[in-house]
């Protein structure tokens, strides 16, 4: 799967510059099989052995992110890390590419390196001469024969169950890259995200029905994501065309930097913001969060000068600006509000905040149409 945000775990490797990261949750899978076996009576060998073909499996799923990463990356998109869960991995691109054919080229090349792991496996499988037989596969993993049979089968069940069409699973996203291909991306992407909601329902019941709680868990994420990812493409629509100018908030909270921490503190409790610029004449010097505020008061510096804090250096916007762009750098590098400047002075501040408002105005408006 190739998503944006989701971080964090132990590292385990980079290759290419690219971390690996295996979230805690992962460690729930093998200590389910340990556990279960142990409970069951199972030898230690078969234990270890049903431990080992996980393993495999992951080892497969990593090279399957790898084929995401590497294909974005050839279209200039760098790719966070690759986490590891136990219903798969997450190759957390910094970007999804807007161009559906490379949304579609980034997307199929997971599921295609299974594919040539699978036909690679069946080759030796075949070149070795054994015949193939695809019962208790998953039991028997005791000779080289079945290892290369349980590879051949695990990535073909890859292949094949990534290329369901339940976005935001492989399938679905290819699916909205195709459709996009023909109709606009909020439209693709609201029909493929209707299709995920009707198989996350299938694969809730089917899990139910048959007993399979992994199937039941990986429907309700597909559900919860699905809805999320319209949501973030409606936003962009809805952001589409809009300047900076048109989102910022034109009144904010500003002091010149001679003033005292004290009578910064007085405003705050008055009603201040949740971000200070520091002013000197029209220059912004830099910025203070009210938490950083308050922990001067606790340092004991509410005699301070507001210059004499160490002051944040903000990334400075125009107000000429894509609105939705600016929206992505603040989710993406982590800032709460950007300061707007026009000829050297400050005009007014983007804030998240602030924009989630304008977001529900325009689309109360549009819902109304
Ligand atoms: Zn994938």
């Amino acid at each position: 799967m190739a998503a944006r945000g989701l971080s964090g775990g132990l590292p385990l490797f980079s290759f290419k510059g690219i971390k690996v990261l295996l979230h805690w949750t992962f460690l729930l899978l093998p200590a389910w099989i340990i556990g279960s076996g142990l409970v069951s009576g199972e030898p230690w060998s078969e234990v270890l052995a049903q431990t080992g073909l996980v393993l495999i499996v992951f080892v497969c799923v990593v090279m399957h992110e790898f084929g995401h990463a590497l294909t974005a990356r050839r279209y200039g998109i760098r790719t966070r890390d690759i986490t590891l869960l136990p219903i798969g991995g997450v190759a957390s691109l910094e970007r999804m590419p807007e161009d559906p054919r490379q949304e579609f080229w980034i997307t199929i090349a997971g599921p295609l390196v299974n594919l040539v792991i699978a036909a690679l496996s069946f080759t030796a499988i075949a070149l070795t001469g054994i015949s193939l037989f695809f019962s208790d596969v998953l039991l028997g993993a005791t000779s080289w024969t079945n290892v290369l049979m349980f590879v051949f089968t695990a990535n073909l069940s890859l292949f094949l169950f990534n290329l369901l069409p339940a976005f935001p699973m492989d399938g679905g996203r290819i699916l909205r890259s195709v459709l996009s291909m023909r109709m606009s991306r909020e439209r693709a992407t609201r029909i493929a995200a209707q299709v995920g909601r009707l198989f996350a329902v299938g694969f809730v019941i089917g899990g139910v029905f048959l007993g399979a709680p992994f199937m039941a868990f990986i429907g309700v994420f597909v559900f919860l994501a699905a809805g999320a990812e319209a949501r973030s493409v409606r936003q962009k629509a809805l952001l589409e065309g809009i300047t900076v100018g048109q989102v910022m908030r034109t009144r904010f909270w500003a002091m010149p930097s001679t003033a005292r921490v004290q009578e910064a503190v007085d405003e705050l409790l008055a009603g201040g913001d949740s971000t200070l610029l520091v002013m000197e004449g029209d220059h912004l010097r830099g910025l203070l969060t009210r938490e950083e505020l308050l922990a001067a008061v606790a340092e004991g510096k509410s005699d301070l000068l507001l210059n004499g804090l160490p002051l944040r250096q903000p990334q400075l916007v125009a107000p000429e600006a894509s609105a939705h762009q600016s929206y992505q750098r603040m989710v993406l590098e982590g800032h709460p509000i950007l300061p707007v400047v026009s000829h050297d002075r400050v005009v007014g501040i983007m804030e998240l905040e602030n924009l989630a408002e304008y977001l529900q105005v325009m689309q109360a408006r549009s819902g109304r149409r």
